[in-house]
C-alpha cells in the first residue's frame, strides 16, 4: 500500500525510516526539500543516498504532487482555483486567494477542501447540493497547500494563511482535519502559524468542544446563517433542533478554553434571512458576546436563491453594528470563476469560466 509521505507527521516519517533502517535525521532532509524546497517528489530529494531514493520508491512512499486538471484564473490575477485529482481519481477544488501586502508583506491565503461534496446539504451551497462523495485523508489536504506552495515559492512566496472553507465539512472529516494542521504546523514541516488557520464549521457541537480540547491555538468560524433555529434549520437541514443556544454555548467554551475568539458567519440571502427583523433577533443574539461576524452576500449557485442588493447589505449592517457586533462583509473573491464560497463543486461541465454568472462581483 502507498504511504502517503504529506499525511506522515515528522515524527512518523522518523518511525518509518527507522523501520527501514534509516537514520533518523534523514527524515529531516526529506521533510526540508518537500516543505521548504518544495521538491516535486521523492526522486528528487538529492540530499539522502541513491540507495535510500531507490529503497522508499521500492516501498512505496510517495509525495508526488500531481499537476492539477485544471487551473482557472480570476481576471485581476489574485484568485486562482485549481482543480485536483487525489486518491483513485477524487476530483477536488483548492483556492488561492493573493491579497495586498500587509505592513509590506503579502497575504497569499489557501482555502483548502476536507471532503469531495458535503453531506450537510445546507441548500444554498453548491458542495452541499452535489452530494458526499468521500472525505480526504490528511495527506490529501496537505498535498492541496504543498501545490499552492510550489507555485509561490517558485516566485519567492510562500503560502502565509491556511482556511478550511472549500469543500466539505471540516468538523465531519474530524481526524483528518486536526492531523492536517498537526502537519501543516509542524515546525519541521511546513511550519505554518497557528493563529493564521481559521477552521469554519457548519456547526457540529460535539466536535467544536473535542477541537477545544485540542491544544491548537487556531481560529473558529462558526456559520450560523439565522438567529432562530426555525430558519436555521430550513437552511441547514442537518442542524440539530435547538442548534443556536447550543452553538453560542460550544463557542464560549471553546473561546474560555483556547482564548481565541470565535468568529460567525452568515450567508446573506435576499428575502430570506435580510430583513430588518432577523438582522434585530441577531443583533440582540451577538451585540452582547461583542462577537465578530462576517456577512457572506449569497454568492450565486445553481439553485433558485438571490443575493441581496447592495442597500439591503448595507442596512443589515447597520442594525448589527448598531447593536455593537464587530460585523464585516466579506469582500467575496473569484466570484467570476465560481471560487467563492458556496460556488465549489466538481460536477460536470461547472468548474469553467461559462460556466459562472457574470456580473455578480
Ligand atoms: N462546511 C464549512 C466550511 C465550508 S463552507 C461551513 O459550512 O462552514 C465556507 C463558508 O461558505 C460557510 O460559511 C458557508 O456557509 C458559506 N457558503 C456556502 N455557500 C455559500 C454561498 N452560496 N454564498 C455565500 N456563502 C456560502
Ligand atoms: Fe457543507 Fe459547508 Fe456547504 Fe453546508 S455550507 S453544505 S456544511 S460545505
Amino acid at each position: 500500500m502507498t504511504i502517503d509521505v504529506f499525511g506522515l507527521l515528522p515524527t512518523e516519517l522518523e518511525e518509518r525510516l527507522a523501520e527501514l533502517g534509516a537514520e533518523r535525521y534523514r527524515a529531516d532532509q526529506i521533510l526540508q526539500a518537500l516543505y521548504r524546497q518544495a521538491a516535486r517528489a521523492l526522486g528528487q530529494v538529492t540530499t539522502i543516498p541513491a540507495a535510500l531514493r531507490s529503497r522508499l520508491a521500492a516501498e512505496d512512499f510517495d509525495a508526488t504532487l500531481a499537476d492539477p486538471v485544471r487551473i482557472v484564473s480570476s481576471e485581476d490575477g489574485q484568485t486562482t482555483k485549481a482543480l485536483l485529482s487525489m486518491e483513485s481519481g477524487t476530483l477536488i477544488e483548492t483556492v488561492l486567494m493573493q491579497y495586498g501586502s500587509e505592513q509590506g508583506k503579502p497575504r497569499n491565503t489557501v482555502c483548502v477542501s476536507t471532503q469531495a461534496g458535503c453531506a450537510m446539504g445546507c441548500v444554498f451551497c453548491a458542495t452541499g447540493q452535489m452530494g458526499f462523495e468521500r472525505n480526504l485523508s490528511a495527506g490529501e489536504v496537505v498535498r492541496q497547500v504543498m501545490h499552492f506552495e510550489r507555485v509561490l515559492q517558485s516566485r519567492g512566496h510562500r503560502v502565509t494563511n491556511l482556511v478550511f472553507m472549500g469543500m466539505g465539512e471540516p468538523l465531519a472529516n474530524y481526524n483528518a482535519t486536526v492531523k492536517a494542521i498537526r502537519i501543516l504546523t509542524d515546525p519541521r514541516a511546513l511550519g505554518l502559524g497557528q493563529r493564521r488557520i481559521t477552521v469554519s464549521t457548519v456547526g457540529i457541537v460535539r466536535a467544536i468542544e473535542r477541537l477545544a480540547e485540542e491544544d491548537l491555538q487556531i481560529g473558529l468560524a462558526i456559520s450560523l446563517h439565522a438567529p432562530g433555529n426555525q430558519l436555521r434549520a430550513e437552511l441547514v437541514p442537518t442542524a440539530a433542533p435547538r442548534s443556536v443556544d447550543d452553538l453560542l454555548a460550544a463557542a464560549s467554551a471553546y473561546e474560555r478554553k483556547t482564548g481565541r475568539r470565535v468568529s460567525f458567519e452568515y450567508a446573506l440571502i435576499a428575502g430570506v434571512n435580510d430583513d430588518e427583523e432577523t438582522a434585530t433577533a441577531l443583533g440582540a443574539l451577538l451585540g452582547p458576546r461583542r462577537a465578530h461576524l462576517n456577512v457572506i452576500p449569497l454568492n450565486p449557485t445553481a439553485g433558485s436563491f438571490a443575493r441581496p442588493s447592495r442597500n439591503s447589505v448595507r442596512r443589515f449592517k447597520t442594525i448589527l453594528d448598531a447593536a455593537g457586533v464587530n460585523c464585516t462583509i466579506r469582500i467575496e473573491k473569484g466570484v467570476e470563476i465560481s471560487a467563492a464560497c458556496g460556488q465549489l463543486r466538481t460536477g460536470e461541465g461547472i468548474v469553467s469560466v461559462e460556466a459562472a454568472e457574470p456580473g455578480t462581483q
